[in-house]
């Protein structure tokens, strides 16, 4: 996978503004400002393309929370930097919006209809963290762990 050519960070754009507010699952939250139709892109996590090497050092250095997320061809995305207020999406085993991870983008699509005001949330599925961190999110079919 090494051969493969580091892709060059695009614009990552959102196309349903949300605010940033304290969330009822876990630290800070993103909000629907608007209402937002079922099956439409919210927009792309914001980001800086980096190999996996990188990646892997700077989980090691940080002891907080890192946002990183891997595309699976030797690189990640670093939503640490040039970031965006999608990166407040919080996990929840019953999410409002899929994350779709393409070569060079992580994008986020409603499931269903989402009201202005409600909190987005997301299954990030197979993480870093291994299924030990607590989920808060409070469903009714919450796994317990993330
Ligand atoms: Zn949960």
């Amino acid at each position: 996978m090494a051969s493969t050519k580091k892709p060059v960070t695009p614009d990552y754009k959102i196309n349903f503004p949300v605010k940033v507010a304290k969330s009822r699952i876990a630290g800070m939250g993103a909000y629907a400002v608007t209402n937002m139709p079922a099956r439409r892109k919210i927009g792309d996590l914001g980001g800086l393309i980096i190999t996996m090497k990188e990646a892997m050092q700077i989980v090691k250095q940080s002891k907080g929370v890192v946002n990183m997320v891997e595309f699976g061809n030797g690189y990640a995305l670093n939503a640490g930097v040039n970031a965006n207020d999608l990166r407040f999406i919080n996990h929840s085993c019953n999410p409002n919006t899929y994350m779709r991870v393409t070569q060079n983008r992580v994008e986020f699509y409603t499931l269903r209809t989402i009201k202005k005001g409600e909190e987005l949330s997301t299954n990030y599925g197979e993480t870093h963290h291994d299924g030990k961190l607590p989920c808060g999110c409070g469903a009714k079919n919450c796994k317990g762990f993330i």
